[in-house]
This record gives C-alpha cells, structure tokens and sequence, in this order.
C-alpha cells in the first residue's frame, strides 16, 4: 500500500518511522509521497532525505498515479473535505482523527510488547527465586493450603514429581496429614498470615521419605494481588544439623560443669575417706581378729573402700586422672577385659566370647582406660541379658578409614528409643542400683582417645556399642 501524507510535523515522522520499523503481515504500507508548505517540517526533511515525492501543495498528490491512500495529518477538516473531493476514487482518504486511532492501537500495541517483556523478566526472576534457591524448600500455597508451585530442591527431598506436589495440600505432602498444621508445636504459617497479613516465621519438624524427622525452620510471606491476599510463599530451610550441634554442645557444657562440681565433691571427701579408713585398719589392728569389733571395723573399711571407687569414678568421669597412652594392642585389652569379666557372666548362664581381627594394627591407647570402657560395657551388657543369652567382643580393622572398631553386642533387653540419647549422660540409669556415670565415663575415655561411641539397640533383641579408634603412629607418652 502507497501512502501519501499531507502535513509532516512529528506524526508525520513518527508514523513513517513506524512503518520503517514494523514487519506488516497483511498490507505492506510504504510512504511514497510527503506535502507540507513548510520546507522544514521534520517529515519533509526525512522524505527529501530518501528521494520520495516531496512538495509544498497536496494538490501536485492528485497527479501522481501511484497512491492507494493519502493520510491527512494537518488537522484542519477543510483540507481533509477537499482531499475528498479532488482525488481519483480509486484512492482512500483517511483524516487525522482516525489516524489517531491508528496511534492509539500502536501504543496499546506496544504496551503489550512491554508487559509481555516484563513479564517475561518477572518470571525469569520468579524461577531463580524458586529454583535457585537450592538450599531452601520454596513452595508456593494458595489460601485453601494448595500447592501452586514447588522448586526442585523440596520436590527432590520429598521423592516427588512436581504433578505430585501441585494442586495437593501442604500438609498432606509434608507431614503425610488430612488436616491443616495447628497447635503450639505444629502451627500453620499460613493460618497466621491470614489473621495478621504479615510474613511469619516458625520451627516444624518434617518427615522426610525415609521416615527420617527434619527440624525446619519455615519463613511464610503473604502473596497480595491489587491489595488482596491470594496466598503465601513459604521458604523452608532444614535446620536439624544446627539442632544436633547445638544439643550437643549443651550436652558438652552440661557435661563439664557436672565434671567440675563432681571433681571438687570427690576431692573433698577423698581426705576424710582417707582418715576412716586408715583409722579403722589401725583400730583393728590393736584388736583380735574375728572378734565382733574386729568384724564391724571390717565393715566400716569395706564400705569406705567402697565409697573411695564412687570416688575414683567420679574423679575419672571429671577427667581429673590423667591418661597415659602408648602404642598397645587392643585385641590384648580386650582378652584381658574378658578374663575379668568372664565370672561374671558364667554367673549369669551368658555366653561371652570374642571375635577378633588377626591383623590389628597396634594403636596409641591408655590401656587401662580402654580395659575400663571394655568392662564398662561387658558388666552393662551382662546385666542387661537373661540367662542362656550371649555376648560377643569382637575387633575389626578398617584399612581404608585406617581405623579400628571394637564392637560389645549382646542379646540382651535392649534401649527404649526414647533413652538411646539418654545414655551417654552422666547419672542416667535405670537401674535400682545403678550409678548411671559408667557410660559417661566410657564416653569421655573415648573422646580422649580421638575416637567415637555409638550404640544401636532393639529393644527385647538386645544392643550394639561401636568403639572407634583412629590407628596412630608414634609413641610419646600423654597428649
Ligand atoms: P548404670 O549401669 O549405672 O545404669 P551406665 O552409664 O553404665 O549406668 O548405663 C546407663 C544406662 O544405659 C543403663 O542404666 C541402661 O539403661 C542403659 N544401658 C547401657 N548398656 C546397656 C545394654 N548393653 N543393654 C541395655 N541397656 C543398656
Ligand atoms: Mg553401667
């Protein structure tokens, strides 16, 4: 389509640069003549530029036989009238006003291009947000706890498809529930922001595939259209490491302020112990012995000797004692371990035996604390097990962790699972009797010794403890 314009102000060059820019599917428009009685109208200047028909007076446009439509863009009604009546009927007219409409469907046009431009970047952003964020679980929720999104990373933990996660609940996908969170310990972050219309944060503990429980601390922030809540975006992070961490240092600490409140105890009683002790042996000296008095004085130190053993545990339990380590054979410690506790067991009907590695490199130990943590466990063990059950010490070298387990098993009661991270704590026991600061002891031995305890149980099929010790070279004396 040939177009000739009359008037070329800035529209006159606007609509000319348009149809430069613009690839036209259905017409193909090209401007081929420009009339304007001023020489430097911008249109003009750039028709003249590029040898189109220029001129001063419209009229000369009635001559030219090549234009399918003149554009009046003067905005003056007379000349837009004259055009009608002066130009060949085979050509269109079309006057300024509705031109106009032609600048309004371009801008629309092009505030299309930009919208669709800008969303295109919102969600390019949107994706990194979600998707990129691949330590944090991102889900998006609508207001009736609907998955509307989900990134890689949570689906990943959860072992699901993204068509399994979307258009399901929250809290069916997360903690395997028919009803919304609630409560103090569980409550729903998107229930909050509903009430208050604010983000939120919270702590959930999560169920992973596995079964495993995660700590997740969840920051839920409000999701408004034109001013109305239409969900929420909840960023979840797994925070169960720097629980662990942290429960453990408490434990640590706990550990070493009872381990210097037992050590000042155990120091002063260690004297006076000392007095009744020597007193009652010098007493019964002077006396005959198997005379009641004689007997009775017996007593007295028996019982005192006694409390000094309490007293030695408490002291080794504070690591008051000092270690000397050299480079020792385990699988010796072990036997002798055995010998020592084997009465015990034969008492009881248990069988006690040893499995041990025939090539177990020598390692640097304190030898008769590990023979303590070795009939630490064995006594433990004997005391958990009914008769005709079994307990086996066995020794196994890891060449390529270069590290050597030693393993106490039994077929004993077993450990609650509630008490299995009980048991490690110094006086937790569940005996009638019991002191509850031998595996503590055994802990703080280990610890010393660079290595590591673990106990698996099963209660009623009985319990495993795990002794690793790392296999070092040299042999000086307490480090
Ligand atoms: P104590 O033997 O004086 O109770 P320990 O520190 O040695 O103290 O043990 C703490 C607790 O751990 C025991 O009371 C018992 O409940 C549990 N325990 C330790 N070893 C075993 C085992 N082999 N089988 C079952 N329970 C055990
Ligand atoms: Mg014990």
């Amino acid at each position: 389509m040939r177009i000739a314009i009359v008037g070329a102000g800035s529209k006159c060059l606007y609509l000319m640069n348009i149809i430069e820019k613009y690839e036209f599917q259905v017409v193909f428009p090209v401007v081929v003549a420009v009339a304007d009685i001023n020489n430097e109208a911008l249109g003009l200047v750039k028709a003249r530029k590029k040898n189109l028909f220029v001129t001063n007076d419209y009229n000369d446009f009635f001559k030219l036989d090549n234009i399918d439509l003149i554009v009046e863009l003067t905005g003056n009604i007379d000349i837009h009238n004259d055009i009608l009546t002066k130009k060949n009927s085979r050509v269109r007219a079309i006057a300024h006003t509705t031109a106009m409409l032609f600048w309004e469907i371009d801008s629309a046009a092009r505030m299309h291009i930009k919208t669709h431009q800008e969303l295109s970047e919102t969600l390019a952003l949107y994706n990194v947000l979600i998707n990129g964020l691949i330590h944090e679980d991102v889900v998006v929720i609508s207001l009736d706890h609907t998955i509307l999104d989900i990134n890689d990373a949570f689906l990943k933990k959860l072992g699901l498809t993204r068509e399994e996660a979307i258009g399901h609940s929250c809290y069916e996908i997360t903690h395997h529930q028919q009803t919304p969170c609630s409560g103090k310990e569980h409550p729903c972050p998107l229930a909050q922001i509903i009430t208050t219309g604010k983000p939120s944060k919270t702590t959930h503990i999560h169920i992973g595939q596995n079964g495993s429980k995660c700590h997740v601390s969840i920051s839920c922030y409000p999701l408004f259209e034109q001013g109305e809540l239409k969900g929420v975006i909840e960023v979840s992070k797994d925070i169960t490491k720097e629980i662990e961490f942290e429960k453990k240092m408490m434990q640590q600490e706990k550990l070493v302020s009872i381990g210097r409140l037992s050590a000042g105890v155990a120091h002063e009683i260690n004297n006076p112990l000392t007095t009744i002790l020597t007193s009652s042996m010098l007493i019964q000296e002077d006396l005959e012995e198997g005379s009641e008095i004689h007997k009775e004085l017996a007593i007295i130190s028996n019982e005192a000797l006694r409390c000094r053993k309490i007293v030695k545990s408490l002291l080794d339990f504070a690591r008051q004692s000092k270690s000397f380590k050299k480079l020792d054979d385990l699988n010796e410690v072990i036997k002798e371990s055995l010998i020592l506790t084997r009465k015990q067991a034969k008492f009881k009907d248990i069988d006690l035996d040893t499995s041990l590695a025939t090539e177990l490199p020598q390692s640097k130990i304190d030898r008769d604390k590990i023979q303590q943590t070795i009939i630490n466990l064995t006594l433990n063990a004997i005391e958990a097990t009914p008769a005709g059950g079994k307990i086996q010490l066995s020794s196994h070298y890891f060449q390529d962790k270069n590290i050597i387990e030693i393993q106490v098993s039994d077929t004993g009661d077993g450990i609650l699972p509630e008490n299995l991270d009980k048991i490690f704590d110094p006086f937790f026991t569940t005996k009638k009797n019991g002191t509850g600061l031998g595996l503590s002891i055994t802990h703080g031995i280990i610890e010393q010794h660079g290595g590591t305890i673990l106990a698996k149980s099963l209660p009623g099929k009985g319990t495993n403890f795990y002794i690793t010790f790392p296999v070092k070279q040299g042999n000086d004396d307490d480090d």
